[in-house]
């Protein structure tokens, strides 16, 4: 039996437990009883529904934990690779994935019923699973009603040494601005990058919930962050300080007389050289189901992309909102450009 890899991710553990897969897992397992799983998600976080998969269909799940280095490690393994199916987060990791030829494209009647046509790739090469949104984090006093209420504003001479930001080359703030490159072009982007970078209250460093931690310190007043780390924050007893620095801020979705808040996926997709693909199949179109989806949304304080199903209550309290309805896929043709223009403008330095 494959040993599932509970600990934190490291090369190496990805590595071994790579080799357990391809040399005894697979061999001694049929074929059709298995889905083999590269997850950014650790194993015990998506046990629970795995195991109703397999009591479902008789399949068994078999993860690795791969939150870094899924790409490398599926292009060194090539057509050898054990793994059928990727549990990623972010739009611009399924599309490198999909540039570099790792994915294969899957047609699935359930699957195009489930999933919102904007969250999942025109030819089936991947597919959302659930949604994050990208808003901005204000500190509930020093920022008024109304202050701030679109990502332009983070540009305007009013929030000059008011913002913190985490890097401007991190996949979150790249499909950010890819989205805003593909509303109103690269000048205009570029634009925008530089205003925010003008307002910064300090170098871009540390990760979403590091900036709300700042905004509790007093060390700026608003900060651009995925949704879901104020669930993470709001109920984190293992570092109770953080349930502080949430209640600090409050959450603005921008863009609400416009386009819409940006919105961002974790999704799944079958790689080029599965072995067991229609047992893949089955289990992408059981994450699409409603049992799965409710589930896999709140472990993480997201939003499921199924439109019949419930929102965490949490999740609900923070409101409902108007999302950029742009296809996804759209936003990924300018992932390179958005990188380009973070780098021009120097946006870390
Ligand atoms: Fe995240």
């Amino acid at each position: 039996m494959l040993k599932r890899i509970t600990k934190k991710c490291c090369f190496s553990l990805i590595a071994s437990a790579t080799a357990i897969l391809g040399q005894s897992e697979v061999s001694t397992v049929k074929a059709n009883q298995v889905v083999n799983l590269y997850s950014y998600r650790q194993p015990f976080l998506i046990k629970p529904f795995l195991d109703e998969f397999s009591k479902e269909t008789g399949i068994k799940v078999n993860v690795v934990f791969a939150k870094k280095g899924m790409l490398q490690r599926l292009k060194a393994e090539g057509v050898n690779s054990p793994a059928d199916a990727v549990l990623t987060v972010d739009i611009s990791r399924l599309d490198a994935l999909r540039e570099a030829k790792l994915l294969q494209p899957i047609k699935s009647i359930v699957l195009e019923r489930n999933i919102p046509s904007q969250y999942r790739h025109p030819d089936g090469l991947w597919f959302g699973l659930t949604i994050r949104a990208r808003v901005i984090y204000a500190h509930k006093t020093r920022i008024k009603p109304g202050e701030v209420v679109s990502y332009e504003d983070l540009a305007k001479p009013h929030l000059k040494g008011r913002i913190c930001s985490r890097s401007g080359k991190h996949a979150y703030n790249l499909s950010l601005l890819a989205s805003i490159i593909a509303d109103k072009g690269e000048k205009a982007a570029t634009k925008w990058v530089l205003g925010v970078k003008n307002n910064l209250a300090r170098r871009p460093q540390g990760n979403d919930r590091a900036q709300v931690k700042a905004i509790k310190e007093g060390v700026c007043d608003v900060s651009l962050g995925n949704t879901y780390y104020m669930g993470k924050m709001a109920t984190n007893e293992k570092k109770p300080e953080q349930k502080i620095w949430a209640k600090s801020v409050k959450i603005v979705f921008p863009g609400q007389k416009d386009r819409g808040t940006h919105v961002n996926i974790s999704g799944a997709a079958v790689t080029r050289h599965s072995k067991n693909k229609e047992n893949t199949i089955k289990f992408l179109e059981f994450l699409s189901k409603k049992f799965a989806q409710k589930m896999y949304a709140d472990q993480n304080f997201e939003y499921p992309v199924g439109t019949d199903v419930e929102w965490h209550p949490l999740v609900a309290s923070w409101g409902r909102f108007k999302a950029d309805e742009i296809n996804l896929n759209e936003i990924s043709k300018y992932r390179g450009v958005a990188a380009k223009i973070m780098d021009r403008v120097d946006f870390d330095g």
